[in-house]
């Protein structure tokens, strides 16, 4: 996969892209990072990116003709073949469609996408008509450049990829992770995996930490009863932190005898 990133802070990924996974999966040749430098395709002797608001208002807005000129030096497809080309143009933007776990398994299966960062009050409208194929945001949240996002992005697209995590099946065994992508990955279909609800709690030794213990059915070796806690755990959690995902979750008879007991005991 090859994921190419415009920006007009490049420095600003010396760090994100050079640790852990993503540092691996370049290695490894199973991803290909690039940064562009969009004040290279300015022309002016201050290498201008931004402007003035039409209209009027707060702020500069960056200017369409670098951002498309640095786009159309990647030869990407036009925007009506990308799809077919498994290509993507994408607009970080606070106005996007939320990016979220179900995204970033789209994403991975591409063979290249192309990031382009925004910066001050935003964007040419125009880029996001007629240039990027989709406009995403990380976020309910207003940040000051794409630049996060993008790196966001980057990280959780790259570890879908198969072979970037050590061990495929931890991929999908996390929260966020449908069934059907599990399944997808010819991952485990067990229901340890969190079938779009948030992972179970993990513990690892001392089984005793200042007291701190480590729920006594992990220890016990019974696979049965691990998964039914990990289960029930995972639930728990999910109604506690984000209720929200049970709405779009296909519960199993399992899961709503579990759900009933939980709420009925923190009645
Ligand atoms: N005026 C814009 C608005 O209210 O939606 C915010 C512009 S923001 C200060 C500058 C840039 O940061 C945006 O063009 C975008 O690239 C990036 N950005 C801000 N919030 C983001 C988010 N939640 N997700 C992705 N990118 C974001």
């Amino acid at each position: 996969m090859k994921i190419e990133i415009v920006t007009i802070f490049p420095d600003f990924f010396r760090g994100p892209l050079d640790h852990g996974i993503i540092r691996r999966a370049q290695q490894a040749g199973l991803a290909t990072i690039e940064v562009h430098d969009l004040r290279a395709f300015a022309h002016d002797r201050h290498k201008t990116v931004d402007d003035r608001p039409f209209g009027g208002g707060e702020g500069m807005v960056l200017k369409p003709e670098p951002i498309f000129e640095c786009v159309e030096a990647l030869d990407v497809v036009p925007r009506e073949e990308r799809k077919d080309a498994g290509q993507s143009v994408i607009l970080l933007s606070a106005q996007g469609g939320r990016f979220d776990q179900s995204v970033a398994n789209q994403l991975a299966a591409l063979d290249r996408i192309v990031l382009i960062c925004g910066r001050y009050e935003g964007v040419d409208e125009r880029v996001g008509q007629y240039l990027a194929d989709r406009e995403l945001s990380i976020g309910d949240y207003v940040l000051s450049g794409g630049e996060l996002g993008a790196a966001v992005i980057v990280d959780c697209v790259t570890r879908l990829i198969p072979g970037a995590v050590g061990n495929q099946a931890s991929t999908q065994q996390e929260s966020f992770t449908t069934f059907s992508q599990a399944q997808a990955g010819n991952g485990p279909s067990s229901t340890c995996t969190s079938g779009g609800l948030l992972d179970y709690p993990h513990y690892t030794r001392p089984a005793d930490f200042r007291g701190m213990g480590v729920p006594e059915v992990l220890a016990s070796g019974n696979h049965e009863e691990i998964r039914r806690w990990r289960r029930r755990t995972a639930l728990e959690k999910t109604l506690r932190n984000r209720p929200d995902l049970l709405d779009g979750t296909t519960l199993s008879n399992e899961d709503k005898k579990l759900l009933a007991q939980i709420m009925g005991e923190n009645l």
